[in-house]
């Protein structure tokens, strides 16, 4: 039997206080990776109040900032130091394919670089004030920030919270996925090697209706940074509202492409396909309806169907593998009923959408034609390999399309034409947009949703909005 992993707390690996154990399995064997302590929601609070003492104490708030950068600098080294192993753990544990999870840990390293760099580029102004006096506004750390994260991008997403929460001078502490607890274990203990004080990052794994409800509740807890569903998320923002705690929301998606007919269909099929299955479609910033002008309708539907089938899927270790298994066995069961209820509402499916011979919980990449607005397929987020690809007919058609939806989080447009580019990009409600192209992550941008697709921003200098507060201060003359 392997070791049973504690949390993380006050620099420390514990034991869970609970007698609870969660076995880590591999998506894509059903093996068992590892075995990991459920913390309670006692053990929530002795990483809050650890937190809260580090904060108090001030050992890394107070830190000049060039010691904050360095330490930020260093785990970013480390990262890159333990790529293999951590993009290895990832793999294993999120069922990713190698290629994928080797550039998901880059990310993560970029992320702490980045915000390594911006340490002491955001900061307070000088106000030319009406009284006599001089008038100054200082930045400074929240406090306790509990950051609770999905597994679809188990280090990714926590790398885009804790840097920031760092850079700045706060604690944290995190919650990941219970699926996927093993990259953050692996990162608390890195950031501890790269001389981060104990207690400022504290790693609580556990059930998000013990460990999660715990932290939002909790009164110490000043800030919760929350990545997950919409329908959590917005039990967050309730329970947040009680201690007046600064909440933001990274939720679900359900984003569009556009494609006119004078797009580049090769490239734009291409990037669509990876777009819309990419982590097995269990990405917030999938594009899983795709909308097509009608004189490329049938040829798109044709080459995007026929590359969906050509997607290697299967084996996460193998150097080849395009595409690996959704994340859980129950999830898989999810995804299946949205794609009977696809059917049962009338869309055809085109191919895709059935379970490998594998043992694993793959299903292969499924294309549906035939979709109306209503229907669950066009207004619900699968979360899976899934995507239903529909015609239209004008500009303003497209665009009532793309903006009919609960969600506004990502979306592309593919057309060669610049102006039109511009214009359809201004009218269609998200967060972010790619033109001729599907990438969503920049770490210099912010990275967000309007409408129930969240609340505030992450990445970018944006991201540290969210992670201090102004105080005024006025100096007067005499
Ligand atoms: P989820 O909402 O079920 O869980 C997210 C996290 O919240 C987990 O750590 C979970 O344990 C915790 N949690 C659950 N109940 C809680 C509670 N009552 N109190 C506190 N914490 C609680 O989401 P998931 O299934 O892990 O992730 C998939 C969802 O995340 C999708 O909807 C996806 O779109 C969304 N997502 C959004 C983004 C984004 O940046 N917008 C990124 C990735 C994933």
């Amino acid at each position: 039997m392997t070791d049973v992993l504690g949390p993380l707390i006050d620099g420390l690996r514990a034991d869970a206080s609970s007698d609870g154990v969660t076995s880590v399995r591999n998506p894509a064997t059903g093996e068992e990776i590892a075995r990991v302590g459920r913390s309670s929601a006692e053990d929530a609070d002795r990483a809050v109040q650890a937190a809260h003492r580090t904060f108090q104490a001030g050992e890394w708030r107070r830190a000049p900032v060039r010691e904050r950068r360095d330490v930020l600098r260093r785990i970013a080294d480390l990262v890159r130091r333990d790529l293999e192993t951590l993009a290895t753990l990832e793999s294993q544990n999120a069922g990713k394919p190698i290629v994928a999870a080797r550039g998901e840990i880059g990310v993560v390293a970029g992320a702490f670089d980045y915000y390594a760099g911006a340490v002491d580029k955001f900061h307070g102004q000088t106000i030319p004030s009406q009284a006599n006096g001089t008038l100054l506004t200082f930045r400074e750390p929240i406090g306790v920030c509990a950051a609770i994260t999905p597994w679809n991008f188990p280090l990714a997403i926590l790398s885009w919270k804790v840097a920031p929460a760092l850079a700045m001078g706060n604690s944290v502490v995190v919650k990941p996925a219970e699926l996927t607890p093993l990259t953050a274990l692996a990162l608390g203990e890195l950031a501890l090697e790269a001389g981060l004080p104990p207690g400022v990052l504290n790693i609580v794994p556990g059930k998000g209706s013990e460990v999660g409800e715990a932290l939002i509740d909790h009164p110490l807890v000043r800030k919760i940074s929350f990545t997950g569903s919409t329908e959590v998320g917005k039990h967050v923002m309730k329970s947040g509202a009680a201690g007046i705690k600064r909440v933001s929301l990274e939720l679900g998606g359900k984003s569009a492409s556009v494609v006119f007919a004078d797009a580049g269909l090769e490239s734009c099929v291409e990037s669509s396909i990876f777009a819309a299955y990419d982590n097995a479609g269990q990405d917030c910033c999938s594009r899983s309806r795709i909308l097509v002008e009608r004189p490329v309708y049938d040829e798109f539907v044709e080459r995007f169907a026929a590359r969906a089938q050509t997607l290697r899927v299967g084996d996460t270790a193998d150097e080849t593998t395009e595409i690996g298994p959704l994340i859980s066995p129950e999830h898989r069961e999810k995804v299946e009923a949205h794609l009977a209820a696809a059917e049962s509402e009338g869309a055809t499916r085109v191919c895709g959408g059935e379970r490998l011979e594998l043992p694993g919980n793959f299903l292969s990449p499924a294309v549906y034609t035939g979709a109306e607005p209503q229907m669950r397929l066009m207004r619900e987020e699968i979360f899976g390999p899934a995507v239903a690809i529909v015609p239209f007919e004008t500009e303003d058609e497209a665009i009532r399309l793309a903006n009919d939806s609960i969600y506004g989080l990502s979306g592309s447009i593919w057309t060669r034409d610049i102006g039109r580019a511009l214009r359809v990009a201004r009218r269609i409600e998200t967060g972010m947009l790619s033109i001729n192209s599907s990438s969503s992550v920049h770490i210099e941008a912010p990275f967000g949703g309007v409408k129930q697709s969240g609340l505030g921003r992450e990445q970018g200098m944006a991201a540290l909005e969210h992670y201090t507060e102004y105080k005024s201060v006025f100096i007067a003359d005499d």
